[in-house]
């Protein structure tokens, strides 16, 4: 963030403000973490904060502090949407466009609020006053340490907030491994457990509470995943009658997608999920290297997000859309095998 832009901050939060702070749709546990946390800094500081989420999010995220208070916008349509007239300010974190909010984005569009964004997706849109972008960050986690560290209040994070702040640097880095880890995401991380956050019990907390049909669906995953060593890709497609067949509860299939990435060779790995309800088939692509998903999502799926992680949809059948990306990938064979 730049001095102009610390100084215009510092100016919104100079006096008690009316804040709505908002992750995108289907919230990850960067998103969760860093709202939450945010939440608790303005909160904290004489400001009346709220968070209101599109929709739910998966049970493994919701014992972070504060949980209980976010207003899930289906299921507390009517708070949500009062504390969304009410907002002075409107934080949005962890997102690039107001598309990525599902729902909510025609109010958003509409408020008069004053906007500010902390993000580190590809492309940000142009819609906020205050734009702290930086696609080179591991988190939007370790964004909020940073923008409450311009502000000159680190001394101001409280376990709870360090607690929220360590969830979302460890999921979005997958568990500080991929290359947006840098040594200042570890000497932000060191100064979060210094301040109270407990990294073992983080830990176990998101990673280990899998129920039996969750492993039954990974095994179906596994099974149905193909591998095109040709292309260095491995891809795996799940169809709703699979997950109804073994209870598919949000969140069971995070972190599925990552599993072509450990085969040796393989350096683009796709899931196919599809989604009945909303009549669309989920796309989730990971690559190891110079390879952009983002560009890829972003061509052919409606998608986006980062270079080595990014997202999509496709309105297509689920076989006719693996298919249809198996032949796409013939275009991108010399950049596959560079
Ligand atoms: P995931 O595959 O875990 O859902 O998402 C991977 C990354 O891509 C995340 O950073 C996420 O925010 C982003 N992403 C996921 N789906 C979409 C999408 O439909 N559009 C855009 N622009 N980004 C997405
Ligand atoms: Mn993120």
């Amino acid at each position: 963030m730049n001095l102009k832009d610390i100084k215009a901050v510092k100016a919104l939060l100079s006096t008690p403000r009316k804040i709505v702070i908002i992750p995108h749709k289907n919230p990850d546990g960067d998103a969760i973490g860093s709202t939450l946390a945010l939440c608790h800094y303005l909160n904290n500081n004489g400001h009346s904060a709220n968070i209101v989420s599109p929709n739910d999010y998966p049970k493994f995220l919701k014992w972070m502090p504060g949980n209980e208070k976010i207003l899930n916008f289906e299921s507390k349509n009517k708070q949500a949407k009062i504390a969304l007239d009410e907002a002075d300010i409107i934080f949005t974190l962890d997102f690039n466009h107001l598309g990525r909010t599902g729902q909510l984005a025609p109010l958003l569009e509409a408020s008069d609020a004053t906007f500010v964004m902390i993000d580190h997706h590809q492309a940000p849109a142009d819609y906020a006053t205050v734009m702290y972008s930086d696609v080179n960050m591991s988190s939007t986690c370790e964004m909020v340490f940073n923008f409450i560290d311009f502000l000159g209040d680190t001394d101001k994070i409280t376990p709870e907030m360090a607690n929220c702040l360590y969830t979302g640097i460890m999921t979005d880095t997958g568990s500080f491994k991929y290359r947006s880890t840098t040594s200042q995401t570890h000497q932000v991380v060191a100064q979060l457990i210094e301040k109270g956050a407990n990294n073992t019990t983080i830990h176990n907390k998101i990673y280990d509470t899998n129920s039996p049909s969750r492993l039954h669906l990974l095994g179906c995953a596994l099974k149905n995943m193909v591998i095109l060593q040709e292309y260095q890709t491995a891809y795996i497609t799940l169809s709703q009658e699979e997950l109804d067949r073994y209870k598919y509860q949000k969140g069971d299939t995070e972190g599925f997608v990552n599993y072509g990435l450990t085969l040796d060779g393989i350096r683009f790995a796709v899931i196919f999920i599809e989604n009945t309800e909303e009549g669309i088939i989920k796309v989730s692509f990971r690559s190891e290297g110079d390879f952009s998903v983002n560009q890829f999502a972003r061509n052919h799926f409606s998608g986006g997000g980062h270079d080595n992680a990014a997202g999509g949809k496709s309105d297509i059948s689920l076989e006719e859309t693996a298919q249809h990306f198996v032949t796409l990938l013939e275009t991108y064979k010399e950049k596959l095998n560079a």
